[in-house]
């Protein structure tokens, strides 16, 4: 059976539906996009897939890549509207990287120069094998779920 597209629970599924309002600045017939409630700096948008799905990559390809489609028009607007320098896309994903509503979403973040956003995280370097391995590892998960798609469409 598909997974339920509406969670009643779900504030962003409210917002979605129109159950709970937002200053919307986009719409389609599958994504809406608002103002961030509590932004990191004024104009921080949320772009969000009107169907519920907590992550990433639980994300329909179809649907992913409708809502990649709104992203440059987004950024454009939300910079020309803010007068941002430049802009940080991204998605918190899963608990452990941030995420608070499991919904999932994009924010669009307008930066300045000296303001109070933090970045960049703390890098780490690979030693010996670990990069290739590393690499190898990541492939064959890729292989695997080609294969296994391919195998459920026949
Ligand atoms: P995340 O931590 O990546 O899950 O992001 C959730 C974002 O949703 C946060 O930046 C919140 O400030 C924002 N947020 C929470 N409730 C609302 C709301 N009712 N309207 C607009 N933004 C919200
Ligand atoms: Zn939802």
């Amino acid at each position: 059976m598909a997974p339920p597209t509406h969670d009643p629970h779900c504030i962003f599924c409210k917002i979605a539906r129109g159950e709970l309002p937002s200053a919307r600045v986009l719409e389609t017939a599958e994504a809406v996009a608002f103002l961030d409630i509590n932004p990191l700096n004024p104009g921080h948008t949320l772009l969000v897939p009107r169907a519920h799905h907590a992550h990433l990559g639980e994300l329909p390809e179809e649907l992913a890549a409708h809502a990649g489609s709104l992203l440059p028009r987004l950024c454009r607007a939300v910079k020309a509207a803010t007068g941002a320098q430049g802009l940080n896309v991204l998605i918190n994903n899963g608990r452990v990287a941030g995420q608070t509503i499991e919904h999932c979403h994009w924010h669009i973040i307008p930066r300045f120069a000296n303001d109070p956003i933090h970045w960049p995280w703390p890098q780490g370097h690979y030693s010996g094998n670990e990069l290739s391995q590393m690499r190898s590892r990541i492939e064959s998960e890729l292989e695997s779920a080609i294969r296994a798609s391919s195998e459920a469409r026949s």
